[in-house]
């Protein structure tokens, strides 16, 4: 489907509302000398009704609106085009204000609305099996640009879709930063945006139901960690510092043994543990051996595994294990007690699954 192309609003010399946390609209509606109250208010129309214009905001004073349309704007973000997979999944692409581009994905299951958000434009995280890192990195996104994705995607879902209107998030349920860009790489944007998606004012998101990312970032994952309660999910995918650093440049300046201290000090509610997502790979990460290496490293660690059986796309030097190995793996994985899933990649037929969003590769200038 293809829609009428639009970009976020940028207004030069003017604020963008939503690239605020709730603590400095405060701040900066009291630089104005507003009333206290009105930056909780503000906010509540930002993100729970999802205004686009100060018109909008019918208990403000027409001439506070005035004042607030001269000195900010309220961006937003519209799908340039909407893929649907054959398994329901959509991608949406987005065309940013200086001409990047950004996907992120909505994948329909069992009740459940998962969006996967991307983080920034591009990666620099360069791992080889990511079609993403191959077109390297362009910028980090602003916060406004994490979080409108949601109201844009939001606003795409069908009436019988949304399911629930308790939240700004009106039918998603779940969010995951899994799209494009390493998320902890743009970390002060990245807590904003959070700080917006959890607020009771804002999106109104449970931190159940909000998981970061990362390839392994080990100094933002203690920072994550005392900044903010969330679900953490650490894209592992290989059982050896050998192995990984072939395919995660990451790993020679975070070796496994490090990554993994930080797993165990990461603080975590109870019952709750971190996900470790493990890309198999024909030949590279996919032996019995591996099973085994991978169960030893994990031990003593509040693991739960998902095996994500790789989608090989045009070009790739990958190819994905043949079933019986996949289900070998996994069943050694279980047998030394570790809840282990595997996790077919959706959208694969759109180019949505897992390492394949490439938005930039193609349509960036
Ligand atoms: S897998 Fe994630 S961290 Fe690695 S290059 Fe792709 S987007 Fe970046």
């Amino acid at each position: 489907m293809n829609l009428q192309p639009k970009t976020d609003n940028k207004q030069p010399g003017k604020v963008d509302l939503r690239d605020m946390s709730l603590s400095e609209l405060s701040g900066w509606a009291s630089s104005l000398s507003l009333e206290s109250f009105r930056a909780r208010q503000i906010f509540r129309w930002l993100w729970r009704s999802d205004v686009t214009s100060f018109d909008q905001m019918t208990d403000l004073q027409k001439e506070l609106r005035q004042r607030l349309s001269e000195l900010s704007y309220i961006s937003s973000l519209r799908p340039e085009k909407i893929e649907r997979s054959q398994d329901g999944t959509r991608k949406f692409l987005f065309a940013l204000s200086d001409g990047n581009h950004i996907e992120s994905v909505l994948i329909p299951e069992k009740g459940r609305y998962t969006l996967c958000l991307s983080s920034q434009a591009g990666c620099a995280m360069g791992c080889l099996f990511c079609l993403t890192g191959k077109g390297g990195f362009k910028r980090n996104l602003k916060t406004s640009e994490i979080v409108n994705q949601i109201l844009a995607v939001q606003g795409a879902l069908l009436p019988d879709e949304k399911l629930s209107r308790s939240s700004a998030s009106g039918g998603l349920t779940n969010l995951v930063f899994m799209g494009m860009g390493e998320p902890l790489a743009n970390y002060e944007n990245l807590i904003k945006s959070l700080q917006i998606l959890l607020a009771d004012e804002g999106c109104g998101f449970s931190s159940r139901r909000v998981t970061v990312s990362t390839c392994g970032l080990v100094p933002q994952m203690d920072r994550l960690g005392k900044d903010i309660t969330l679900n953490l999910a650490v894209s592992l995918h290989a059982p050896d510092n050998e192995t990984r650093s072939f395919l995660m440049p990451i790993n020679r300046t975070y070796p496994l043994e490090v990554l993994i201290d930080a797993c165990r000090r990461f603080p975590l509610p109870q019952r709750r543990m971190i996900t470790f997502e493990y890309l198999l790979i024909y030949g590279v990460n996919d032996a019995p051996e591996q099973a085994q290496a991978l169960a030893r490293l994990l031990k003593n660690v509040r693991a739960k595994i998902n095996l994500i059986p790789f989608n090989a796309y045009p070009g790739s030097e990958f190819k994905q294990p043949p079933p019986e190995k996949i289900l070998a793996f996994q069943q050694i994985l279980v047998k030394n007690h570790y809840t282990t899933m595997i996790r077919q990649s959706k959208g694969a037929d759109i180019s949505a699954a897992c390492g394949q969003l490439h938005a930039h590769a193609i349509y960036a200038n």
